[in-house]
């Protein structure tokens, strides 16, 4: 068996010397969350702020991780009845059900006994049988999470919750807010596949973010020219393992318990910085994080009406099994497509044509 484990599927493009030289430049590259993360931040406060943020992701994978034994997470999961789990996991719950209940269950965190049937909290990667899968299904939905007063919580029994398809956006609106805190006015924040970009560099240009390409990990579908905002990819390519020639990844689809087969490849979903006045986490990041797992899952045609819909204010990059590469209108000239991938590139707009 082999299995495969990628860090970036967007990636901020490193800005030329002189302009990384301006401002005082701090940055911390670190491992957390199960992925590669890097914190750039410029000027005033720079320091200071790439220091709390590291902290803060610390602190919140210490609470949320499913794999760690002490957090908040794990003593829900192993515990029965209504449990307190204090205002900051009770606000992610309810958000994560909200995200749920939009996507008609495409985005779901009671994955959790799914993803560790196919093995990918262990890294011990196996093919369940169909009975395991059909019982598993039976604890999946938003239905079996009770959310009370006072942050308390109860799952019913066998049920379990995973926040990884949303932990990283979280942590990337919380970064957000302590960058504002320290007055730092640019910054560019990688949490995996999870971006977020303060202001603009320091040059006063557009931050790039290359959109990677799911068959050529050493190319871009296009780059994104982006000003204060989230970007945020799921892909099947990954983290994934091969059984029997058949490729397994990591986003399983809460209907059937398998990995999403739903004819995408990769998802990018992009939103603006939260406003100034009610920075906040949850927010945006956690949004463009639910989204991007949610979309995979559903599909072109499911996601096309979705974002169609309106309902919530954010444009994407789809990228399909069969070569093409749909971007929303309202990334306009924002988007630049990449021509040597060979993929055909389609434009959407809020009424189809
Ligand atoms: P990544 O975490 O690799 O950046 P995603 O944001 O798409 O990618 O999240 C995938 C992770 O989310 C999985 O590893 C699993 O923990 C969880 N997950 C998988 N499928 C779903 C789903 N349908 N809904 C919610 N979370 C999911
Ligand atoms: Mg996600």
């Amino acid at each position: 068996m082999r299995r495969f484990f990628a860090a970036a599927l967007c990636a901020v493009l490193a800005c030329g010397l002189t302009a990384c030289a301006q401002g005082g430049e701090h940055s911390a590259e670190f491992y957390a969350m199960d992925t590669t993360m890097s914190v750039t931040a410029y000027g005033n406060g720079a320091k200071n702020a790439v220091q709390k943020a590291q902290t803060e992701i610390d602190r919140l994978e210490s609470q949320l991780s499913r794999t760690r034994g002490d957090s908040v997470v794990s003593r829900l999961n192993a515990g029965s009845g209504s449990q307190t789990v204090g205002p900051e996991v009770s606000s992610l719950l309810s958000i994560a059900e909200e995200y749920s209940a939009a996507t008609s269950g495409a985005f779901d965190i009671t994955i959790a006994p799914l993803v560790s049937a196919w093995g990918f909290t262990t890294d011990h990667y196996q093919v369940p049988d169909q009975r395991e899968l059909d019982e598993l299904v039976t604890h999946v939905g938003s239905s079996h999470i009770h959310l009370g007063g006072e942050s308390e919580v109860s799952l019913d029994n066998d049920t379990q919750i995973d926040l990884g398809g949303i932990a990283k956006g979280y942590a990337s609106d919380c970064v957000e807010a302590i960058l504002a805190k320290n007055g730092v006015e640019s910054a560019k924040v990688e949490l995996g596949g999870n971006i977020y970009v303060r202001g603009s560099k320091p040059d006063g240009n557009a931050w790039r973010v290359g959109i990677q390409d799911p068959n050529n990990s050493d190319g871009f579908v296009g780059i994104l020219s982006l000003t204060d905002g989230f970007a945020v990819t799921s892909g099947g390519y990954q983290r994934y393992f091969e059984q029997d020639g058949k490729r397994y990844h990591h986003i399983i689809d809460p209907a059937t318990g398998y990995p999403a087969e739903s004819g995408l490849i990769s998802v990018t979903v992009v939103a603006p910085g939260n406003e100034e006045e009610t920075e906040s986490c949850p927010g945006h990041g956690t949004m463009c994080d639910a989204f991007s797992t949610a979309l995979f899952v559903m599909g072109e045609e499911k996601a096309v009406e979705f974002w169609r819909s309106g309902t919530y204010a954010f444009q994407m990059i789809l990228v399909t099994e069969d070569g093409r590469v749909l971007v929303t209108d309202g990334l306009g000239d924002e988007f630049e497509q990449e021509d040597g991938g060979g993929y055909a590139y389609e434009t959407i707009s809020r009424s189809p044509s």
